[in-house]
């Protein structure tokens, strides 16, 4: 059992409510159903007793960015008989990629054919099957630091996990260039992912936009909405 502080769960509740009725409005105007989007919830920074409120409110896909803190969490959910996905959406270094295949379910940062080595020879090890998202750079002030691969690059990458034994290419993932309107990065994206599915039909995922331009996101196509500060409120600031 994980103590929740029932303040704290109510809190999330109320933001949550809020965050959902923002994506309903925004497939609404995108004459998208909403069902076609799944809300994922950004935990990193937070406890693990926010990650077990969230899917104790019905969010059964919790995000992270970090190793360990992503493992660490994981397993407190685990042990505690939550039934959540977990999704990595932090840059991932190679030598960490074994140990974040042992629990995570969804890699969203694989943007270089060494990592997707990594992971796939972590997944064998762990004997299991990964999700795959490819993350691509759409410049910006901060793309070096967040990393992703060079759109020229994506359909060869593609091509490198489809070879692969244990992963399986779902789609794309890509950060809106801070600072700028999203919607040019985000239409982008999605023309890359309809490359891509020329090629890989299964490829159908768009990892895009988080709580300041999820509806930017939905208008063009996103199918995961990787949502961190509007449920849990601000992080600290400096990374
Ligand atoms: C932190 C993070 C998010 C969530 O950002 P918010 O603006 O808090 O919603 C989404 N995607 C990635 C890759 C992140 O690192």
């Amino acid at each position: 059992m994980i103590a929740v502080d029932p303040r704290r769960r109510a809190e999330l509740a109320e933001a949550l409510a809020a965050v959902h009725t923002r994506i309903d409005a925004a497939a609404v105007a995108a004459g998208r159903a909403p069902e076609e989007l799944t809300l994922l919830a950004v935990t990193k920074f937070f406890p693990a007793a926010d990650a077990a409120a969230l899917a104790g409110l019905g969010v059964h896909d919790l995000a992270e960015s970090r190793d360990p803190e992503a493992g660490d969490k994981a397993a407190a959910l685990a042990e505690a008989g939550e039934q959540v996905r977990w999704h990595f959406v932090g840059q991932l270094q190679t030598n960490k990629a074994g140990r974040v295949a042992r629990y995570a379910d969804v890699v969203h940062s694989v943007d270089r054919p060494r990592l997707v080595d990594a992971l796939d020879a972590g997944a064998d090890r762990a004997g299991r099957e990964l999700d795959v998202l490819l993350q691509v750079a759409l410049g910006g002030p901060d793309a070096e630091r967040r990393g992703g691969a060079d759109p020229d690059d994506v359909l060869g990458l593609a091509q490198h996990v489809a070879q692969s034994q244990h992963l399986r290419l779902r789609g794309l993932m890509a950060v809106a260039p801070r600072g700028q309107d999203p919607a040019p990065a985000f239409e982008r994206l999605a023309r890359l992912g309809e490359r891509l599915r020329t090629e890989h039909p299964d490829a159908t995922w768009l990892s895009a936009g988080m709580s300041g331009d999820l509806e930017q996101a939905v208008a063009h196509g996103a199918t995961h909405l990787r949502i961190g500060s509007a449920i849990l409120g601000a992080r600290p600031p400096a990374r």
